[in-house]
Formats: C-alpha cells, sequence, structure tokens
C-alpha cells in the first residue's frame, strides 16, 4: 500500500534528541529549541518565534494575545480544521464562517467585509496547502475595521506571498510541526509576530502566567505568577527531532516540490481532457509542496476514485468536513451569506500520496492508476 503520509525519519533527529537527553535538559526552552527559534526568526523575518505544543496552541496564544473576549466574533473560513476554531471558541468568541474561493480552498477575500459587525474582533486566515490567502485585500479590510489578522499557517512553512513569509504578514502567524506537516516533531507548533510589544506577554503566557523567561535571562533575581497563562512550551527533545530536519529544510522542500511537479505535470492531459481540476497557485504565491490535491466532478465520483485507488494499494484522503456543518460548529457559530463553494469543493477534493521520499514509482503508479481510472470512465 503506498501510504498517504510517512512521517519523516530523521537518524540526525534521532542524534539530537538523545543529544538533548545526555545534556540532562529534555524540558523546555533548551539548546535545541533556541535552535529552532532562530531558524525560524530567520527564514520568516519574523521578530519573535516560539515553538509551542502545538498549532492549536500557537493560535490559542494568538487568540489571547489579540485580547479576544467573551462576545466577540472572529471570521474564518469554514473550510479548515476544528483546531482553527477551537481556539477562539476557548477564548469565548463565536465564530463566523464566510465562504471560501474555489481555486485554492482559502477564505474569499471579497466575502469577508459583509461579515464585519460592531462585535467583530479578529480575521483568521487559512493558508490552505500553504498557498496563500490574498493578503493584500484581507489586511485592508483589517485596517479599515480595527481587526486583528491571525494566520493558520498551519501548512505553511517556507511559502510565502509575495515576498513575505506565510504567517509574517498578519499580527500573528501560527505554524505546525505535527507528523502530517512538512517539518515535524510529531506534536508541536510555533507562534512567530514582529511587535514588541506581544514578546512578554507572550513568554508569560507560555510559561504558566509566570515571568520565567525572564528569569532564565538573568532579568529578574526571582520570578512570580503575572498573569492568566498555560503550558505551551514543548519538550527539547522534541525539538531536537524538529532541528534535525529544519538544518535540511531545503533539502526537504525541494524533495516534496519534485514529487509536487511530477504530480502536477502528469496530471495536466486529465485537466485538458475535462476530467479533473488541478490545484491553482495565484500569481505572487510561492507554495511549499505542503499537499497535491485534485478535484473530482463530484462526491459520487470521488469516492468511486478512492476507492479505485485503494484497490490498487494507494491510499488517497478527502479532507475537511466543513466546520458549520458540524455538531460545534452550529453551537459556536454562524455562517454569514451563501455557502456556493465550501460543502461542494470540499466534496470534491481528494489528496494524493505525498510524503518527504516518496519512492518516484509509486508516483508514476498512481499517475498512472488515475489515468487508468478516468479512461476507464470515458469508455464506459
Ligand atoms: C494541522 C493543522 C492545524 C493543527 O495543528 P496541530 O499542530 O496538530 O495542532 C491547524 N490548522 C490547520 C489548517 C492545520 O492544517
Amino acid at each position: 500500500m503506498i501510504s498517504f503520509n510517512v512521517p519523516i525519519y530523521s537518524e540526525k533527529g534521532i542524534e539530537y534528541a538523545q543529544e538533548a537527553i545526555r545534556a540532562r535538559h529534555i524540558s523546555g526552552d533548551g539548546q535545541f529549541t533556541k535552535k529552532c527559534h532562530e531558524w525560524l526568526k530567520q527564514d520568516t523575518g519574523a521578530k519573535y518565534a516560539y515553538l509551542t505544543t502545538s498549532c492549536t496552541h500557537a493560535l490559542e496564544m494568538s487568540a489571547f494575545l489579540a485580547g479576544i473576549q467573551p462576545g466577540d466574533e472572529v471570521i474564518m473560513p469554514s473550510y479548515t480544521f476544528v483546531s482553527t476554531a477551537d481556539a477562539f471558541v476557548l477564548a469565548g468568541a463565536k465564530i463566523v464562517f464566510v465562504d471560501i474561493r474555489p481555486d485554492t480552498m482559502n477564505i474569499d477575500e471579497n466575502k469577508i467585509e459583509a461579515a464585519v459587525t460592531a462585535k467583530t474582533k479578529a480575521v483568521v486566515v487559512v493558508h490552505y496547502a500553504g498557498v496563500g490567502c490574498e493578503m493584500d485585500r484581507i489586511m485592508a479590510i483589517a485596517k479599515k475595521y480595527h481587526l486583528k489578522v491571525i494566520e493558520d499557517a498551519a501548512q505553511g512553512t517556507k511559502a510565502s506571498y509575495k515576498g513575505q513569509a506565510l504567517g509574517t504578514i498578519g499580527d500573528y502567524g501560527c505554524f505546525s510541526f505535527h507528523e502530517t506537516k512538512n517539518y515535524t516533531m510529531g506534536e508541536g507548533g510555533a507562534i512567530i509576530f514582529n511587535r514588541d510589544e506581544d514578546a512578554e506577554r507572550a513568554e508569560i503566557l507560555r510559561e504558566k502566567g509566570t515571568n520565567r523567561s525572564k528569569f532564565f535571562r538573568g532579568q529578574i533575581d526571582k520570578y512570580s505568577w503575572v498573569d492568566y497563562g498555560s503550558s505551551y512550551l514543548p519538550s527539547d527533545m522534541n525539538a531536537a527531532y524538529l532541528w534535525g530536519q529544519l538544518e535540511v529544510a531545503d533539502e526537504i522542500y525541494d524533495n516534496r516540490m519534485a514529487a509536487w511537479n511530477f504530480y502536477h505535470e502528469s496530471l495536466r492531459e486529465l485537466e485538458e481532457a475535462g476530467y479533473i481540476e488541478r490545484p491553482v497557485i495565484p500569481e505572487g504565491c510561492t507554495h511549499n509542496a505542503h499537499m497535491y490535491y485534485i478535484k473530482a466532478k463530484d462526491l459520487k465520483e470521488r469516492s468511486d476514485l478512492i476507492r479505485y485507488l485503494k484497490e490498487n494499494d494507494i491510499q488517497t484522503v478527502f479532507h475537511y468536513v466543513p466546520l458549520h456543518s458540524a455538531p460545534a460548529g452550529m453551537k459556536f457559530g454562524r455562517f454569514h451569506g451563501e455557502d456556493v463553494y465550501t460543502t461542494r469543493e470540499s466534496e470534491r477534493l481528494v489528496r494524493l500520496p505525498l510524503y518527504y521520499g516518496i519512492d518516484i514509482k509509486d508516483l508514476e503508479w498512481v499517475v498512472e492508476k488515475m489515468k487508468a481510472f478516468y479512461n476507464g470512465r470515458s469508455e464506459g
């Protein structure tokens, strides 16, 4: 069976994790965490970067930093992972879902403004598949209505919009290093931002509401409980495993990109024949080969395709079931405007196997079977 995803196996990561253990520093903010922080800052150009225990937790931190209060409204797409909404629901917000664009599956920047009310506090954008949202327009709306912008860049490491790294355009950017993402520490993530005023608050939030980070830097002689917070810092063992990959981030990127490009070129003829749609990368967006998806005609055809590929030892998966249709989505949110594309497009989408080190023969097999499926259809 060709798996949809295989988490990165990093010999270097193992070595570094052992090193963290031998150094007797396995809790948070050790040498490897610091290396990851430096890498994140350098790679994105953000002034501040902190590893977290997950992207979900990075989003939670951003909700607190953005000052979300009970009763505030937060605008986001419905086509996203549950965490995007969860983090803001925990802060007491009401979620206002708006429709997506069919080409990128990202929030439709032209439908945001109509969803703004006096209670709207923030917009959360999701850069689906590491392809940037239309940030110029979104930032202009945010400016006009004094809204915070949080970028769920869980899938967006090493991707950019008009030359700016995803995660650095809005107020806060959140990455995921879950094992399904391009770089992984098992469970983990990061928050990045630029404003000095947020730095102290972020450190306190991440360290259980204490100013322990300041204490460790020798800036104060004892630390105390100064505000509310949680424990958002990951173990240095996990950071060490991640560091083994960030060190060779370009190699991992190139490898994934080669696989992505192979699919994209090889499946062109199926698109030209009108069978499928391939992903669209708008001008100005540089993606990171996080995901290769295609769109079938409809739900029925997608189910047939997934089944056919499975019979041929290929594991493919669909993606998000729109949040507004889930029980919690109905409880905590509402959909503003008409759901033109969210449900329809999500039902057509299927993701193909793509991971670091995937065998070219496996890619060829997937393409061959994709073609066989559609050619079989046209004949019968
Ligand atoms: C993976 C993902 C998350 C959650 O990341 P965790 O690190 O597992 O918390 C959130 N949002 C999006 C868009 C994701 O793809």
